[in-house]
């Protein structure tokens, strides 16, 4: 690499670590001011390397930090050292996971992770998983191996009659917008109720399987979410696993936001029943602190992950047994690899690190949910033994407050909407942070609304 790139690289890495402390938001540039604020254009003649670092790190320094204490936004936040150096590494490397030729050992760092990922789910000796492009791809996988599954001939003949899916209410959009991919479309999926936990009702889910075989359909995929996205509830696995088995449908767990909680002793019960699902997805991107993207997904029957995704090729597959050639059980093609930055992790810290991480940010969540109920100001919207804590400030706007605080670079926070309510969802996500962070958190938005109380409330005139 070109020492000169290397020194630039090291100076803004040491630039941006500052900036994450002294200006952990940064000021956002308004969408339709970008072009103008930015040089982004690309032209004909290169520029020289002077010009070409500043206009680098004019560009670094303006983009939102995902890193800092201040960071709320997502699914995702904090950083974490060896997680970056795995992925540093795996850019140099450059290789691609589909044959053992080409990626060699790190096919065997791929194949450790799910192997352990398995012994943690509790899945069968016959299971098998592979890493894909993020929880919506995982949740994609999984029902298209449930449809082939079901209709063993899809792969070649297509979907044939009327099938359905079940999901809750609350789970994630990528399931509507899969089945509409994969050629059942979006209405077969059903919108299984959920209590007021937020959490599916399986006797709910029996219904409409029992009533859509009735109808002549085929039931062919539930998902159960471990983690919804806004609130972050857990569905009963184990009720739900008893109905699929009854009723013949395939189960998929979408852990893809708290399926870590595996990793935890004290909160595995939240995925009671796991074992009995038949695949299982986990961003490592979201809880585990790795960096985007790292889904893994497993299933009971590699035959399942085979029969979906492995077509041969004789110009790609000319090396070692299949096992040890990825592409055969993944969906794409040129793959990168995104295990090594996990394996980093996993490998410093041990299982009991990851362990320790997933501990924690339960632990940010009860400081912060404490925090507001012992403070009448705030309304919680969110229920125990969740990292997503959803609740509302003095009765504010949470949209107006969010984008307000967003607009003023005083805080990353995003709103959410469940059962017909609105409300600021924070999440304890980066187990970077320590308490004072999360105490901070309130302060901030505290002091914000003091200093702006002409844009959240209508003055009063005293009579
Ligand atoms: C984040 C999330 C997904 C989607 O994962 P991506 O990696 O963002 O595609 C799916 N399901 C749940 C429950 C999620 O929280």
């Amino acid at each position: 690499m070109n020492p000169n790139d290397f020194q630039e690289f090291q100076s803004l890495m040491q630039s941006l670590f500052q900036a994450e402390k002294e200006e952990p938001v940064v000021q956002p540039i308004p969408a339709e001011e970008l072009f103008d604020r930015l040089d982004l254009n690309l032209q004909e003649e290169g520029i020289p390397d002077e010009i070409f670092y500043q206009r680098l790190r004019e560009l670094v320094m303006s983009t939102p930090r995902t890193a800092s204490n201040k960071f709320f936004n997502q699914l995702f936040g904090g950083r974490k050292s060896k997680a970056v150096l795995g992925d540093m590494l795996a850019v140099l490397l450059n290789n691609s996971m589909y044959t053992y030729k080409v990626a060699g050992p790190m096919v065997g760092v791929e194949k450790i992770i799910i192997r352990n990922i398995i012994e943690l789910a509790g899945f069968g000796n016959e299971a098998d998983g592979t890493i894909a492009t993020g929880g919506s791809m995982s949740n994609f996988m999984a029902m298209v191996m449930a449809r082939d599954y079901h209709g063993q001939e899809t792969p070649t003949q297509g979907v044939q009659g009327k099938v359905s899916l079940y999901t809750s209410e609350y789970s994630h959009y990528s399931i509507r917008k899969n089945a509409a991919l994969m050629g059942v479309g979006a209405d077969s999926v059903r919108k299984v109720p959920a209590d007021e936990f937020g959490k599916m009702i399986p006797a709910k889910l029996e219904e409409m399987i029992i009533q859509d075989k009735k109808e002549g359909f085929h039931p062919v995929f539930v998902n159960a979410t471990a983690g919804t996205t806004v609130l972050g509830a857990f569905d009963p696995i184990d009720e739900i696993a008893a109905v699929c088995k009854r009723q013949e449908v395939w189960l998929h767990v979408d852990g893809a936001y708290c399926g870590a909680a595996l990793y935890s002793k004290k909160y595995k019960h939240l995925l009671k029943g796991l074992e009995s699902a038949d695949s299982f997805s986990v961003n490592a991107h979201k809880m585990l602190g790795t960096p985007l993207t790292c889904s893994i997904i497993i299933c009971q029957d590699k035959k399942a992950l085979h029969h979906s995704f492995s077509t041969d090729a004789d110009y790609l597959y000319q090396t070692a047994s299949d096992e040890f050639n990825l592409g055969k059980t993944s969906f794409q093609c040129g793959r990168r690899n995104d295990a090594l930055k996990f394996w980093t992790l996993w490998k410093a810290i041990g299982t009991k690190g990851l362990e320790e991480m997933v501990d924690k940010q339960f632990h940010l969540a009860d400081i912060a949910r404490d925090y507001i109920r012992n403070h009448p100001d705030y309304t919680l919207y969110s229920f125990d033994e969740s990292i997503s804590i959803c609740f509302n400030y003095k009765g504010i706007d949470p949209e107006k407050l969010c984008t307000s605080l967003y607009e003023k670079a005083a805080l990353m926070v995003g709103f959410g909407r469940s059962n017909g309510e609105v409300f600021v969802r924070t999440v304890s996500i980066n187990s970077n942070n320590n308490e004072e962070d999360i105490l901070n958190f309130f302060k901030t938005i505290e002091s914000f609304v003091a200093e702006n109380e002409n844009l959240f409330f209508e003055a009063t005139i005293n009579s």
